[in-house]
């Protein structure tokens, strides 16, 4: 394929995120220039369903007029303003009462931040500001989890338990610790169950507390399904015993609702489809459907209220972003919710997801599949050439890469992380679209085990 002006400028002046710079400057991009639904369309007029979402976030869709509208509506009315020093607006008031009564816990208040990143780096912040408030200097240390995916600004990217985001950066920074993922086909051992695999999992972190020294852990960081970490769901019973360890050393729970917010796992946030009670969640991506950049956290009481004790002699809190709670960015977020709502969207996650589900794990047999896994509108399918041995091609991604390239080809943007092809579709998919969207793979799937017979 010739690479266009576009592409050739694109190469020529842009620094991309997560690209090796090497290819992409032979490669070149895939240019798109357009959204229609669950899909796009690319500077050839070719289309295709976007199988992510963009970066699984695109609730609605990629044409959504309301959203452009509310947009329209608050440009001409408050195109900017700040909430610092006793400052507020109506967009955002009006948006962080939404989030408390849709949160699934009792919740306490809403801080806006801009991104998934930033949002979790304050949440490290304000738990190390709560320490220092409540007279507990030494419990400031952070459990995240190996796979885990939080961000990359510095604190955030030390959350992360993917190599990848530290290597080259000098991270992970102190305070952050790592406990074991749950990923029960990989890590379970011979004979082990599922619920015994989850014992296990909530034995480690234990250790872990232990050995680090309760009074020194502030809080615990997890996404309720694991995303960028290749699509994990939690085995049986993983949240309940973890959470039984994290009550016996009064360790926080910070749920990170990123991916799994507003729907995707067929309730309005994935606490709710594993029962899990979060001190904070972190939520984005879908909160804004990402047609602005958003993120919020919610605190509950036990989270805000030493922040606000009259004994906390810290003063003004010294934490802020000047686009934080963003009018235009709240105000499309608040249509973003009226719209998910109206729409019966997670009701739709919960139908169309099971299934996609069924679909995807129809192709269990396929001899390129080791594991199809999934909850929702959120899939993950991890390739192998050897399913006993459960391994893929020598050079790891190389078989993801390749199925990837083939679904491109077939009309089907989807993201693969190493072997592991991820779905994640904008939760408008109906179930004729998602047969579509599967029948691609399967073709996909076919012909790259023909050419690896080849
Ligand atoms: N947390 C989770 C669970 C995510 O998946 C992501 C992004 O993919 C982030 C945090 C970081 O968000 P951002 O890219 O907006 O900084």
């Amino acid at each position: 394929n010739s690479i266009s002006q576009q592409g050739s400028d694109d190469i020529a002046f842009h620094m991309h995120p997560y690209t090796n710079a090497i290819t992409h400057a032979s490669q070149g991009p895939l240019v798109i220039t357009r959204g229609d639904g669950i899909y796009v369309e690319d500077e050839n007029g070719k289309k295709y369903i976007e199988a992510m979402a963009g970066l699984w976030s695109v609730a609605v869709g990629f044409s959504e007029q309301r959203l452009v509208d509310a947009a329209m509506r608050q440009m001409q009315t408050l195109p900017f303003y700040h909430l610092f020093t006793h400052k507020t607006h109506e967009a955002a008031v009006r948006f962080a009462k939404t989030l408390i009564d849709l949160a699934p816990v009792p919740m306490s208040k809403v801080f806006f931040t801009n991104s998934g990143s930033e949002a979790n780096d304050t949440v490290m912040k304000l738990l190390w500001y709560r320490s220092n408030a409540l007279g507990q200097p030494n419990k400031k240390k952070l459990i995240a989890r190996h796979k885990g995916y939080h961000g990359v600004t510095i604190a955030s990217a030390s959350l992360t338990g993917l190599p990848g985001n530290h290597k080259g950066f000098d991270l992970p920074i102190e305070r952050v610790l790592h406990t074991t993922c749950p990923h029960y086909w990989r890590e379970g051992k011979d004979g082990e169950t599922e619920e015994d695999f989850a014992t296990r999992m909530a034995a480690d972190l234990e250790a872990l507390i232990q050995k680090e020294g309760p009074d020194t852990i502030a809080a615990f960081f997890a996404e309720p399904v694991m995303g960028a970490g290749g699509v994990i769901v939690p085995p049986k019973t993983y949240w309940e015993k973890i959470q039984a360890v994290l009550n016996k050393y009064d360790v926080l729970l910070v749920a990170d609702e990123v991916i799994c917010g507003f729907g995707r796992t067929g309730k309005m946030f994935a606490s709710e489809t594993y029962d899990i009670k979060p001190d904070v969640m972190v939520l984005s991506k879908q909160i804004s459907s990402s047609y602005q950049p958003l993120s919020a956290i919610l605190l509950n009481s036990r989270m805000f209220d030493p922040i606000a004790d009259e004994s906390n002699k810290l003063g003004v809190l010294g934490h802020g972003f000047t686009a934080g709670g963003h009018p235009v960015a709240v105000a499309v977020g608040q249509e973003n919710v009226n719209i998910i709502r109206e729409r019966n969207l997670v009701q739709n996650a919960a139908v169309t997801g099971a299934h996609l589900q069924q679909r995807l794990a129809g192709l269990s047999d396929h001899p390129l599949v080791g594991e199809v896994r999934g909850v929702g509108l959120i899939a993950g399918l991890e390739l192998v050439t050897d399913k006993a041995a459960k391994t893929a091609l020598a050079s790891p991604g190389q078989l993801g890469t390749a199925v990837g390239r083939k679904l491109q080809e077939l009309g089907v943007i989807t993201r693969n992380i190493g072997d592991t092809l991820a779905f994640c579709p904008p939760l408008i998919i109906n179930a004729e679209q998602v047969d579509t969207l599967v029948d691609a793979v399967t073709q996909a799937l076919d012909a790259t085990q023909q050419s690896l017979r080849s």
